[in-house]
C-alpha cells in the first residue's frame, strides 16, 4: 500500500510538493481558505478585481522558467508588468531597461496555482489545528477537535510562525523555525468608476508608508473595471498591525494623495487587507526541514527567501529528499 502524506496549505509550495509526490504516495492537501494559492491571492468585488498578495513572480531557474512558460501557454499566466517605475514625492522615475520576464497568474494571481493543482486531492476550508502521534503516523484534527484522518507523514507549508505552533515539541526543526522572521503588510484596494490616466502600470513607491502601486486592469486578459492595488511598507505595517482599520486606510489614502495629487477617499470601492505574515525578513536559510524519524517536515518561502520562486525551490528540494526515501522504502 502507498504511504499517506498530509500537506498543510495549498499555496504554491504545497501544490508544488503535492504534484511531485503524487506518483509515489497518497497525498491529501488541507487548506484553511476557500481558494488556492495562499499569498498568491486575488479578490473580486463589485466588478473590481485585485491581486492583493504577490504582485508578480520571476522564474530564474530553468526548471521553474519551464513551469511558468507552460502556464503562459495554457493561459494560467501572462507576462506583466513590462516595467516597474519608481514613484516618489518628486514625481515618477521611469525604468525602461529590458527586464527579466515577470509573470502574473490569470485570470487572477491564484490562477497560476489553480492551473498547477489539477488532479490533486485538496480539502478546502479545512484548518489543521492539531497533530497527535498515533503508532507510526499522525492523527490530524481541526479547530473543533474533529478527526481529519491519519497519515504516515505530515508536511506543513504554513508560514513559519504558524508552522512552529503546529509542530510538536519533539520536531527537530524548531531551532530553524525560531530563526525565521516574517513581516506584515497592509493592502489597500481601490475601485474606480471614473476614468483615470496614470503614467505607469506598476511602480515601487519611495515613501514612509507606501511601497507599491499596481494598475489592475493593465494586466493581460483583465476586463474588469479600473482598480488600484497599493501595498504599505512592511516596517510601517509592523508598527501599525493592531491599529483601527479605518485609521490605517486614511493614512494610506493621505500618502497616496501626497504622491499622486489624487484623493481616492470617495472611490466606488475601498477595502483593506491585513497580512500578518506577508514577507520573509530572515529566512531559515536551509531549503526545507525534515524530521525523518518522526515523519514530519516543513517547507515554504520562509526557508530560503521572500519570493514565489523561493517557495517553489523549497518544495522541490523537499520533494527530492522525500522521493529518495520513498523509493528506498
Ligand atoms: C503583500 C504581498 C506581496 C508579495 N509580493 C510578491 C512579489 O511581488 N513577488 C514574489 O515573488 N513574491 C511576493 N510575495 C511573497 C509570495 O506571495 C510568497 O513568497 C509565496 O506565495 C509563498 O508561498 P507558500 O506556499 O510558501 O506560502 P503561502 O502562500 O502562505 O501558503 C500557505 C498556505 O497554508 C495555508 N494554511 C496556513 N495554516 C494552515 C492550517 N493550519 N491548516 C490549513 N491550511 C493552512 C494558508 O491558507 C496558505 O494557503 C508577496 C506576498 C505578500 C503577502
Amino acid at each position: 500500500m502507498k504511504t499517506s502524506i498530509a500537506i498543510i496549505g495549498a499555496g504554491i509550495a504545497g501544490i508544488t510538493l503535492a504534484q511531485a509526490l503524487v506518483p509515489y504516495a497518497n497525498v491529501t492537501i488541507f487548506e484553511k481558505s476557500r481558494g488556492l494559492g495562499g499569498r498568491m491571492a486575488n479578490r473580486r468585488r463589485e466588478g473590481f478585481a485585485f491581486d492583493h498578495g504577490a504582485q508578480y513572480f520571476t522564474a530564474r531557474s530553468p526548471a521553474f522558467r519551464a513551469v511558468a512558460e507552460a502556464a503562459v501557454e495554457a493561459g494560467h499566466a501572462g507576462i506583466w508588468p513590462r516595467a516597474v517605475h519608481t514613484l516618489k514625492s518628486g514625481g515618477l522615475l521611469t525604468d525602461n531597461r529590458q527586464p527579466e520576464p515577470r509573470y502574473v497568474g490569470l485570470p487572477g494571481m491564484s490562477g497560476f496555482a489553480n492551473g498547477l493543482a489539477d488532479g490533486l486531492e485538496i480539502r478546502k476550508q479545512t484548518t489543521v489545528a492539531g497533530l497527535q502521534q498515533c503508532g507510526h503516523g499522525w492523527a490530524l484534527t481541526d479547530g473543533e477537535g474533529q478527526d481529519l484522518g491519519r497519515f504516515d507523514t505530515v508536511i506543513s507549508t504554513a508560514p513559519a510562525p504558524q508552522t512552529i505552533r503546529l509542530m510538536p515539541e519533539t520536531f527537530s526543526g524548531h531551532d530553524a523555525l525560531a530563526i525565521v522572521r516574517m513581516s506584515g503588510c497592509f493592502t489597500l484596494m481601490i475601485g474606480l468608476d471614473e476614468p483615470l490616466h496614470l503614467d505607469f502600470h506598476a511602480a515601487r513607491i519611495e515613501d514612509d508608508i507606501l511601497s507599491w502601486i499596481a494598475v489592475e486592469d493593465s494586466k493581460p486578459g483583465r476586463r474588469d473595471k479600473l482598480a488600484l492595488t497599493i501595498h504599505s511598507r512592511n516596517d510601517w505595517a509592523e508598527a501599525n498591525l493592531e491599529r483601527d482599520r479605518d485609521e490605517v486606510k486614511s493614512e494610506m489614502l493621505a500618502s497616496l494623495k501626497r504622491l499622486l495629487g489624487l484623493d481616492f477617499s470617495n472611490a466606488a470601492w475601498l477595502d483593506l487587507h491585513r497580512w500578518r505574515y506577508a514577507n520573509v525578513e530572515e529566512p531559515a536559510s536551509q531549503p526545507f526541514l525534515f524530521d525523518e524519524a518522526l515523519g514530519l517536515g516543513a517547507c515554504g518561502d520562509w526557508c530560503l527567501g521572500n519570493r514565489v520562486e523561493a517557495a517553489v525551490e523549497s518544495a522541490t528540494a523537499l520533494s527530492t529528499r522525500m522521493i529518495t526515501r520513498l523509493q528506498g522504502a
